[in-house]
């Protein structure tokens, strides 16, 4: 009987120890999982997914594709994915083409019990030059903290794909609220929350991404599931995925919400720029600095503002909210023209700043110049051929003459020799002749005198 009780007590100890334990264990999971609903119903995760738009919300159109039917094809690959996941309860805002208020997505969340909810979109911008991928998030206290841990993770994966990072940001309306009602709505109904833009529909940079085939669509699903399984910290098993053991980005919880970024970059101006003569190719370096956010995109201009250059990435070698201070870049430009350079930067919240501007004298084009060189060259050669023919029908005379000493077999000397023998035998002619002559008349002209002085007599 002793024994007996003895036995009842240590099964009752070791009972409470069992009990202390598992309230241990289950305070320490509380305390260090970094979602906390997560850790309150451990076996039953609830997360939701908004395909952002619906109905006659068709939310941004570009090229035949339609925001509102991406964003479902997006969610329905990324429940596929996350049901795979053990203890892991997905629901969608709207399984079809509906119609959905903002408030009744959140709404439709709390009701739910989500632990988080992800909303899906597609991006466009105003003047089709902007490009990348961007997360905003709730601004206030742990919202704001789980919005951005999650965040990071689903930017590690779009940047992983190869799209560029605009950031992990909040907006706020006039109110000081979260601008984006998805947002504003689920921190009330107190759901954690984050709304994904993954690509800008409008920019040739983004398209290899979306537009080859749906099947890219449904990557983004799988992937958006990714970032949301190692942010839980979720396995499966097909396919192999064990985030179990995985640690997602901690953030502090910020004291008051956190402000965007609403001034333009601070500094924007152009080092140096150096003209390559041979190639037209201008090399500048320009220093950008914007204090409460970070260097986006840069671009440049060549008539003073007029026109800008296709915006280009901004180097953040640190981390993906520090640009570096300078960047130097090469522009070709064109020849023979009288160049206005200016520079345009762009911070993470679309605010630019321009640099001063920079003449840069006309540079000569090298293929015209050859083509000037050359044409000189044909006139050159096209007066020498014509001198070369006045020179050969001048010739004609002489080469009559040559033909005629080659004819003769005689040299220019023979026959200068030639013709001053025939001379000086023309002059003895003319002599003898002449004594000829004279010897002639001699006898008949002193008949004559005789006769007359016969007569005279
Ligand atoms: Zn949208």
């Amino acid at each position: 009987m002793k024994q007996h009780i003895c036995l009842k007590k240590r099964i009752l100890s070791e009972t409470a120890g069992a009990v202390l334990r598992a309230l241990v264990f289950t305070l320490a999971a509380v305390l260090l999982s970094p979602a906390l609903r997560l850790s309150v119903h451990a076996k039953n995760l609830v997360i939701v997914i908004d395909p952002g738009h619906g109905g006659e919300n068709e939310g941004a159109i570009y090229d035949g594709y339609t925001e509102k039917e991406m964003t479902l094809i997006v969610a329905r690959a990324m429940k596929e994915e996350l049901e795979k996941c053990e203890g892991v309860e997905v629901w969608l805002t709207r399984e079809s083409d509906v119609d959905m208020k903002i408030i009744d997505r959140a709404a439709f969340a709390a009701q739910k019990n989500a632990d988080f909810l992800f909303c899906l979109h597609f991006n466009t911008s105003e003047n089709r030059n902007y490009y990348g991928a961007e997360v905003w998030v709730p601004s206030k206290g742990e919202y704001y903290a789980r919005g951005y841990s999650f965040a990071q993770l689903e930017m590690q994966e779009l940047t992983g794909l190869g799209l560029y990072s605009r950031g992990i940001k909040t907006r706020l309306d006039k109110l000081g609220n979260d601008y984006y009602g998805i947002l504003r709505y689920c921190s009330r109904e107190g759901v954690p929350s984050a709304l994904i833009e993954h690509c800008h529909l409008d920019h040739e940079k983004d398209k290899p991404f979306y537009q080859q085939s749906q099947e890219q669509l449904r990557e983004f699903g799988r992937l958006d599931a990714r970032a949301a399984a190692r942010y839980f910290g979720l396995s499966s098993d097909f396919p192999e995925m064990d985030f179990g053991g995985y640690g997602a980005p901690q953030t502090d919880v910020p004291a008051q919400s956190v402000k965007p970024d609403r001034t333009p970059p601070q500094l924007c101006r152009i080092k140096s720029a150096q003209v390559s003569e041979e190639t037209g190719e201008i090399t500048v370096c320009v220093e950008a600095q914007d204090a409460e956010s970070y260097i986006l995109y840069y671009g440049y201009s060549l008539d003073g503002g007029e026109t800008y250059s296709p915006l280009e990435e901004w180097p953040r070698p640190q981390a993906w909210n520090q640009s570096a201070k300078e960047h130097t870049f090469t522009i070709t430009a064109p020849f023979d023209r009288e160049l206005q350079l200016c520079v345009k930067v762009f911070n993470g919240f679309d605010l630019d700043t321009r640099s001063e501007t920079l003449s840069i004298p006309s540079i000569p084009d090298p293929e015209r110049i050859r083509r000037q060189e050359q044409s000189d060259r044909e006139k050159a050669l096209q007066e020498a051929q014509k001198g070369y023919r006045e020179i050969h029908y001048g010739d004609e005379l002489q080469k009559a003459e040559d033909d005629f000493l080659s004819l003769s077999g005689l040299n220019t000397g023979q026959l200068g020799a030639a013709i001053g023998l025939i001379l000086l035998l023309i002059l003895v002619l003319s002599f003898v002749m002449a004594r000829m002559i004279f010897l002639l008349i001699k006898p008949l002209s002193t008949k004559l005198l005789r006769a007359k002085g016969n007569k005279k007599q």
